[in-house]
């Protein structure tokens, strides 16, 4: 926690005096930012950062064709979501383009968790139940109803009874057998549900794990769950805010990866390259319900500059190539870090997916090492890398970066790392 008077900068100070207790920095010594372009962010000093803390400038800060599309748009006409604009049904249609058949209504928002709210709702009233399961560090989102499925933001208080938390699916909890653990824990929160007399909703995840401290191996685990939650009358929601739009590599959205097709999927974050803008996507029927009962309208969600933005992203992800270099570029970073890892015991896990890649830090003992992780992120700061953590003990770093990046800048992070280890 920051306090006025705490001997910050002016311009820290000046933010504190505005923002109150609300305000959310990053580092203790927080950076005033000025630009950015490609993987980099530049500071008011001048310094140069590589960015591995940032998934939404995905495919690079400020890229231009984003940049263009957005001015342009803007310039010609933006208005509130009531039009037929045909840049929005182009956009669409593009978008569905990448979604199985079935999933063919789109409900545009301006935030992850305004879609997440809506899939909750729409899964609620398409079943009939209200049982949501969600893992035990998962964060989707900010809004009231979000944040009662969201454990790793509430800092106090309990889930409510409709809400079941159950262990991430890593090795920690599971060993060797994370599908067959993880499908347990599901079948546990159904029977937990039952006992409650609640019928379940929604099985709610994030396919990638990121705030669990990424958890994407094996590939596959995800299926058996889905079809218990699915048995039981539930519906699937993937929340692809973290590992859509190809940063996993080997697949566009992270539940393609576990050879699933989720009831309803959201997006946000890396959609539109930092323009606000996101989506729940559904079955139609599934949709009927919901909107009978209430229906739904977003003022900004979805209009003509927000599909400029996430038509060009598409374009830069498929002309650029970005998926292939979250694959290859995600690989070649992988395998430097293992070999960094290999040669430091207080590095006890690399692993992911892409341009994903979670390190576990730990102390001696193996216990996770939350004040080393913070540590590291500092001492990394120094060699001019943003970095941040994850995980139930803040003790993995999540790495990060726009999926632009470079195998030079892939090596100068594993440098970079090498060096904040040896201090
Ligand atoms: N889902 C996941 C998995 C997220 O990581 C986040 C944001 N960190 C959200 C949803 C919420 O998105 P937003 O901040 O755009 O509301």
């Amino acid at each position: 926690a920051y306090r006025p008077g705490d001997g910050q900068s002016r311009p820290v100070e000046r933010r504190l005096a505005n923002l109150g207790a609300a305000s959310v920095l990053f580092y203790r010594q927080p950076i005033e930012m000025v630009g950015a372009e490609g993987a980099w962010m530049i500071a008011k000093d001048g310094t140069r950062y590589l960015d591995f803390y940032n998934n939404v400038p995905s495919v690079g800060h400020s890229h231009p064709r984003v940049v263009e599309a957005v001015s342009r748009q803007i310039a010609q006409l933006n208005t509130n979501t009531r039009y037929i604009v045909s840049v929005v049904d182009d956009y669409l249609e593009a978008l569905k383009a990448l979604l199985p058949p079935e999933l063919s209504n789109v409900m545009m928002t301006c935030s992850g968790s305004e879609a997440n709210d809506l899939a909750i709702r729409v899964a609620r009233a398409a079943t009939g139940g209200t049982g949501i399961i969600v893992t035990e560090t998962a964060y989707h989102g900010n809004t009231a109803l979000v944040t009662e499925v969201s454990p790793s933001a509430l800092k106090r208080g309990s889930l409510p009874e409709t809400v079941i938390a159950i262990p991430p699916p890593g090795a920690a909890h599971f060993g060797e057998d994370i599908a067959g653990g993880f499908r347990a824990s599901v079948e546990a929160a159904l029977a937990e549900f039952g006992r409650r007399g609640i019928r379940p909703a929604a099985f709610l995840a994030d396919s990638i794990f990121s705030s669990d401290g990424i958890l994407a191996d094996p590939p596959g685990f995800l299926a058996p769950v889905v079809e218990a939650v699915r048995a039981a009358g539930g519906l699937f929601i993937a929340d692809e805010v973290q590992p859509g739009f190809g940063r996993t590599g080997d697949a566009f959205w992270g539940y393609e990866r576990h050879g699933v097709t989720p009831d309803i999927v959201t997006m946000g974050k890396p959609m539109g390259n930092g323009f606000p803008m996101a989506a729940m996507v559904a079955r139609p029927d599934h949709l009927e319900q919901f909107c009978a009962d209430v229906g739904y309208f977003n003022t900004f969600g979805g209009n003509p500059v927000a599909a400029a933005a996430g038509h060009a992203v598409l374009d830069v992800i498929r002309e650029e190539g970005l998926q292939e270099n979250a694959r290859e570029t995600g690989a070649h970073l992988l395998a430097g870090l293992r070999q960094v890892a290999e040669g430091d015991a207080r590095v006890t896990d690399v692993r992911g997916a892409g341009l994903f890649i979670g390190i576990d830090l730990a102390e001696e003992t193996g216990r996770p090492d939350p004040a080393f992780t913070v540590q590291l992120i500092d001492a990394m700061r120094a060699h001019k890398v943003l970095i941040g953590a994850a995980g139930r003990y803040g003790a993995t770093l999540k790495v990060r970066p726009p999926l632009c990046l470079t195998r030079e800048e892939a090596e100068r992070f594993v440098e970079a790392f090498r060096a904040a280890l040896a201090g």
